[in-house]
């Protein structure tokens, strides 16, 4: 994990002042045919997870669906933290629609589009 990156997060973290409302986290069989707003559905069974989505949190409302597949590129990783949130590595960029870019981080949303350095913060060492 890069150090310039983590005393931003930590920054964004004192300055920001909407922390009661962070994402939930729903494991599901199959995707409801609405995805509630700050809700990171997890589809799977007992044995693993395949695919994470959820509601653009832009507000769009487009449908964001991530693969979950370790062989499969682009690929995400979603971690759950003992407080009950979650969150999914590496960050999340639309191609298409509203273009969003974002980090989910325990539970918040962090738009890319303030952060002032941007190179793949994100390795292993975030297991
Ligand atoms: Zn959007």
């Amino acid at each position: 994990m890069n150090r310039e990156f983590l005393r931003w997060l930590s920054r964004v973290f004192r300055t920001s002042k909407d922390s009661a409302e962070t994402f939930q986290w729903a494991k599901v069989e199959s995707l409801p045919a609405h995805l509630a707003a700050k809700k990171l559905y997890l589809v799977g069974d007992d044995e693993c997870e395949w695919v994470a989505a959820m509601s653009c949190p832009c507000g769009c409302r487009s449908v964001i669906q991530l693969s979950l597949a370790r062989d499969r590129r682009p690929s995400w990783r979603v971690r759950r933290h003992r407080n009950g949130t979650v969150s999914l590595l590496p960050s999340v960029w639309r191609t298409v629609g509203c273009r969003s870019h974002f980090i989910l981080y325990q539970g918040r949303i962090i738009w890319c589009h303030d952060m002032p350095y941007f190179d793949d913060p994100f390795d292993s060492s975030f297991n």
